[in-house]
């Protein structure tokens, strides 16, 4: 007895079974058992492709044997025999991994075929044209996708021989030249045994889940090596029979605008990939309804059917052969941001799905793309096109264009924004296109490779643009006579296909009315706080807009650098005596306590974390001799005692300097004006506009419990005299940031003096890892090579080490305030899989920048659904 089987027909498996089939495999084998039209095949797993490289990449003996019997068994539900000269059966071979991705190998198609089952082919089909047609296309695969032939080879006799409808001698002709490049390139006969090729095959698809392509693919996306790779082995139907037969691609609604209409192309007396690599002009799917009604009545019916089955959109691939439908795949259609909300929304709506699942349907990153940008409207109006393609992915895309990837990537790498302006995209551009703000083709439709991967990234795509002529030699494309130069400006409308010749000004969106209702979803669901890391009123007031609960972090320093302040903080710092400090700061206070009151008026009644200030002294001192000069002359103090004070403030390692709390401790007079600002404006807001404003005061850069008493002790004081004096009730609260690892350590003892923790996890990395953002920067992607680190923990919480930190201090704050406050404000607080974790934690609340205040909400909501508490 075998302990393992490596080989399930499609109707032995089912959906749930992806790790182990494929998701084309799954998909294949769960149509196939809801009764859609499927042609029968069978699925070798991914488990035999693990095996594969376990065994010194050699297919073993009792896979092989499966493979066989599996082949028998298709064999009989079909009537043909593989390899029988007068009744044979073809195979696809198809590989399929548990998440699709570029870089796989490609389908091969008529597999079985060779010089002698050709002709049966042909008596069978009655077509010989067909026959050969098939044969040539095969030959070609096998070559290019087996064997790793390069295309172009076959595609110079194909352009050769182009002129006009080809007869069956000149397909005949092709297929000898065909061969003899095979031969010429392998030193041996194109195989003729269908078991051979069948095995190669395979082996092939194995192999090609280490292609460079699809390794890097993984490596981005943080998908493992390990999976591996299964592989499809289906009987063939065929679009390429005539005018009843054809292939096409298609969206059960509206990939780009989420529209209920099925959305799709198709090719009639076409085979495979035609439609999706631009060859040919497809049609839109309505035109079936004329040419083969009775498909298309059938094909809308399984669409319906799908889409209702795995409660999503579908992207479903079919054939018709000779007035027959099959579906050859279907999965989870990817869509725009827009699409996906209003998927979302209406399935909901259709009381197809529940609102949980709803919002689990959009992915949060994308929502990004939501807050990508438009056109300028009245410049839009202005402006006129110099072309028109199809709108194939939403947006607005204005940069310099290039003809290639690698120039596009260079290009961007340098700063430019840059369109990719091609024929069609390849597999191999993908570094390209998402370098680019836009990509503008000028073959393929909505359903070809640049519009389907353009979408999925969320950037601007226009496709069929087909009055473009360019000519990527000479670096140019030509529209109406007009040339336009490598380099030059253009402007893409994602959302007409409108293609400008000029520079013109993008904005952001505002949102939709599916992007409320769903926004509004998340907040029922989600129980963590989303707050904002702003620090100037407009920045609040975007906030606000997008939806933040409050303002987790507002920063001091950058209020402190503003023109007509920094002299007296100058003053402050190069004045010796306590009262001179004083002084100079008090004529900042005013000027601090208007921004505070513009602040709270933008949050309204949102609480608002003000962190005292924290960056070291240094940086606010003239650096050079004439700025110290005129410093100099401006303080009327001497230029040399001047110079030396600035020298004396000099740090070797500023970020372990004279910042944070230490600032407040070396000078409290700072803390104290700081707190009077805050504190004053609270009280006159409260007067003026009623409301109840509860200042957050945060200590920043806390290490140990006495650090930040002695800082507590100073705010304390001042802000209740300020109370006192104003005559109104006002609460406040006084807190820490969590950042430096001795405070997570001594959490216990801090909690003691803090009514609320923010994780400062920007810092608390930087010091964890011992390693400055800018300096990892430079060394990660080494790293990441090396696989000594899987990703930058700047942007994604370390939850083995950071978060471990983290982890502690929420337990022993807890152990001495059981109530304690808890949030963060570090960069990660933007990261979908970091919010899973602080939700996890049982943070409050989150923070961080405005613009990404509705992915964090919805992350947030997603994490509470996949983990309620
Ligand atoms: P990809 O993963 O790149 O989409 P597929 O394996 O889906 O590759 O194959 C691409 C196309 O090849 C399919 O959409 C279909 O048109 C065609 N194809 C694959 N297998 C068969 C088959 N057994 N019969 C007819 N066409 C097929
Ligand atoms: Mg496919
Ligand atoms: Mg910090």
């Amino acid at each position: 007895m075998k302990d393992k089987k490596y080989v399930y027909l499609f109707n032995e498996g089912n959906a749930s079974m992806r790790d182990l089939l494929g998701g084309k495999g799954a998909n294949l084998a769960e149509m196939i058992n809801i009764g859609i039209p499927v042609p029968e095949g069978f699925t070798i797993t991914t488990e035999a492709c693990i095996k594969y490289y376990g065994e010194n990449k050699t297919i073993s003996e009792d896979i092989i044997e499966e493979i066989y019997s599996a082949l028998g068994k298709i064999e009989k539900k079909t009537g043909r025999e593989f390899g029988n000269k007068e009744n044979p059966l073809l195979v696809s071979v198809r590989s399929g991994a548990k998440i699709s991705m570029p870089g796989m190998m490609d389908t091969i198609l008529n597999l079985g075929l060779n010089d002698e089952t050709v002709k049966g082919l042909g008596r069978l089909a009655g077509n010989e044209r067909f026959a050969y047609d098939s044969y040539g296309r095969f030959i070609q695969m096998f070559s290019t996708v087996v064997m790793g032939i390069e295309k172009k080879k076959f595609e110079d006799v194909l352009d050769n021989a182009e002129n006009a409808e080809l007869t069956v001698s000149d397909l005949k002709e092709i297929i000898v030249k065909f061969k003899k490049i095979y031969n010429d390139e392998t030193g041996s006969n194109f195989p003729q045994n269908p078991e051979r090729q069948l095995l190669q095959a395979i082996a092939a698809v194995f192999m090609s889940w280490y292609n460079p392509r699809a390794v890097i693919y993984r490596k981005s996306n943080g998908i493992s090596d390990k999976w591996g790779t299964a592989v499809n082995v289906q009987s063939m139907v065929f679009g390429n029979m005539g005018e009843t037969s054809g292939t096409g691609v298609a969206f059960t609604r509206n990939p780009a605008t989420g529209e209920k209409s099925v959305f799709g192309e198709y090719l009639i007396n076409a085979q495979g990939e035609d439609v999706v690599a631009g060859i040919g002009i497809p049609q839109p799917i309505i035109n079936l309804k004329e040419d083969l009604p009775e498909c298309y009545s059938q094909f809308m019916n399984i669409a319906h059917k799908l889409e209702n089955h795995y409660r999503d959109m579908q992207d479903v691939e079919f054939t018709i052969e000779r007035g027959k439908l099959y579906f050859l795949q279907t999965r989870s259609g990817r869509r725009t941001a827009q699409a996906a909300l209003r998927i979302a929304v209406d399935m909901v709506e259709e009381n197809l799905i529940g609102k949980e699942e709803a919002v689990l349907k959009v992915e949060p990153r994308q929502l990004d793309t939501l807050l990508h940008l438009n056109f300028d409207r009245d410049e839009l109006k202005r402006a006129d096109a110099i072309a028109k393609g199809l709108p194939a992915s939403q947006g607005a895309a204005c940069g310099r264009i290039y003809f290639t990837s690698e120039d596009a990537k260079k290009h961007h790498d340098h700063g430019e924004k840059v369109i990719l302006v091609k024929t069609e995209t390849l597999p191999e551009d993908i570094e390209g296109i998402s370098a680019s703000e836009g990509i503008l083709t000028t073959k393929g439709g909505m359903t070809s490779r640049a519009a389907v991967t353009a979408r999925a990234m969320g950037i601007c795509c226009v496709t069929s643009c087909n009055n473009l002529i360019i000519d990527e030699k000479a670096g140019n494309f030509k529209v109406k006579d007009r040339l336009y130069r490598k380099g030059d400006y253009i402007s893409l409308d994602g959302s007409t296909g409108n293609v400008y010749g000029k520079f013109m000004q993008t904005v952001l969106p505002e949102v939709s009315g599916y992007f409320s209702i769903f926004m509004g979803w998340t907040d029922d669901i989600k129980k963590m706080a989303v707050r904002a890391n702003a620090d100037t009123p407009g920045d609040v007031k975007k906030a606000v807009e997008f939806g933040a609960e409050g303002i987790g972090l507002c920063r001091t320093e950058r209020m402190f650098f503003n023109e007509d302040r920094i002299s007296y903080i100058r003053e402050m710092i190069v004045f010796s005596t306590e009262e001179q400090k004083r002084r100079a700061l008090y004529k900042l206070l005013p000027k601090q306590k208007e921004d505070f009151i513009k602040i709270y008026e933008a949050a309204g009644e949102r609480s608002v974390t003000i962190r005292l200030l924290d960056s070291s002294l240094y940086e606010f001192l003239p650096a050079d001799e004439s700025s110290i000069k005129n410093l100099s002359d401006k303080m009327g103090v001497n230029f040399q005692k001047l110079k030396n004070t600035v020298r004396s403030f000099h740090e070797f390692n500023p970020m372990m300097g004279q910042r944070g709390c230490r600032l407040a401790i070396s000078y409290p007079e700072i803390a104290e004006i700081q707190t009077k600002a805050i504190m004053e404006a609270a009280i006159d807001v409260k007067r003026e506009k009623g409301y109840n404003i509860v200042p957050e005061i945060m200590v920043p850069l806390v290490g140990g419990v006495r650090e930040l008493k002695y800082v507590k002790n100073i705010v304390v004081k001042t802000a209740d005299e300020v109370i006192k004096a104003s005559g109104i009730e006002l609460g406040y609260k006084v807190g820490t940031m969590i950042e430096v690892p001795r405070a997570a350590l001594t959490a216990d003892k801090i909690a003691a003096e803090a009514e609320f923790f923010s994780f400062g996890t920007d810092d608390l990395t930087q010091m964890t890892f011992g390693f400055s953002r800018d300096d990892l920067s430079k060394s990660l992607s080494s790293y990441c090579d090396k696989k000594i680190y899987e990703f930058d923990p700047f942007q994604k919480i370390d939850r083995a080490g950071v978060g471990k930190l983290i982890d502690m201090a929420v337990k022993l704050g807890r152990e001495t305030k059981a109530d304690i406050g808890l949030g963060i404000c570090g960069e990660q607080g933007r990261d979908p899989s970091s919010i899973e974790f602080f939700h996890d934690i049982g943070f409050d609340y989150i923070s961080c920048l405005p613009v990404k205040i509705p992915v964090a909400r919805l992350a947030a909501a997603q994490a509470q659904i996949k983990d309620p508490r």
